[in-house]
């Protein structure tokens, strides 16, 4: 592993990284308020406050600055903003700023595939906040999200083709793109089925809903993304996010409903950021697995 050397051109460059970061997650903010609304991303261009409907001046549109600065007010009529705003322009800028940080120590993963893995944050991002408030996951979200990560398995065959332990195959058809999105379509599939089968037999036994078929699109995305093994980790890793937010909520507020696609999400970027260490001790279980069965039946 190639260590970092702390530079000043370093950190100045984490630092432009961080804020873009928060500008994109400015705009995810537009998308999570407008999207569960039904209105349209980009019409009108300038946000309004949602109750005196007063455009918001450039001024005051600065990512977390102007929350702070306008001490979570409305500059017209003084109405409360939100702590999803700053939250979201924070969280999105430490998630791209992670993401470089990784890649930069790690070393060698293709810019290609850090741009997809940063649309794929932009997206957790909005489909985690937009379900925790509504409990829905909005399809613009998933299924764009579907379609772009089997677009990223075509066009950055790398996601998914290779010697790493997070790749799926080494060669199949002997088309590199071909192999990528094949390996982006296993990913879906597996992601999505996964959720699915739970689904069906919690519902079997519980007799109630715990997952929704928002959440079968939501795994279906990452795995198109990220691959079969990625999309499975993050599925069992889910639980245990869940477990920290669901136990002091059940103890404080009493409330034992809570939406899932934050902690899939959650997960997603945990493992998406260590996903050859992760990938690595998964594929040892997997073998030793199969060595077992081996030795039982074989
Ligand atoms: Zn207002």
């Amino acid at each position: 592993m190639a260590t970092l050397a702390v530079t000043a051109p370093e950190i100045a460059f984490s630092v432009v990284i961080f804020v873009l970061g928060c500008c994109v997650g400015s705009f995810l903010n537009v998308c999570i308020w407008r999207m569960p609304r039904g209105l349209s991303v980009n019409q009108p261009r300038r946000s309004f406050c949602p109750r005196c409907g007063k455009p918001i001046r450039g001024a005051d549109n600065i990512p977390l600055l102007s929350f702070m600065l306008l001490r979570g007010k409305c500059r017209d009529c003084g109405a409360p903003i939100s702590w999803r705003y700053p939250l979201v322009e924070a969280a999105t800028g430490l998630l791209m700023l992670s993401l470089y940080l990784v890649q930069r120590v790690g070393g060698g993963t293709e810019r290609g595939q850090v741009i997809a893995m940063g649309l794929l944050c932009a997206l957790l991002v909005v489909a985690s906040a937009v379900d925790m408030e509504f409990f829905i996951i909005p399809d613009e979200v998933s299924l764009f999200g579907l379609l772009g990560g089997l677009a990223a398995g075509l066009l950055l065959p790398g996601l998914h083709v290779g010697d790493a332990p997070h790749h799926t195959l080494r060669a199949l058809t002997g088309l590199r793109a071909m192999d990528g999105l094949i390996g982006s379509a296993i990913g879906a599939l597996a992601g999505g089925g996964l959720v699915l089968v739970f689904a069906v037999i919690g519902e079997l036994i519980f007799r109630k809903e715990a997952m929704g078929f928002g959440d079968v699109k939501l795994m279906a995305m990452v795995g198109a993304f990220l691959g079969w093994k990625v999309a499975v980790l993050t599925f069992f890793i889910a639980p245990f996010f869940g477990l920290l937010y669901g136990i002091p909520l059940l103890i404080i507020k009493k409330e034992h409903v809570m939406p899932f696609g934050p902690f899939l999400s959650a997960g997603a970027v945990l493992v998406m950021l260590l996903r050859s260490t992760a990938c690595g001790w998964f594929n040892r279980y997997v073998t030793m697995a199969g060595e077992l069965v081996r030795a039982i039946f074989g």
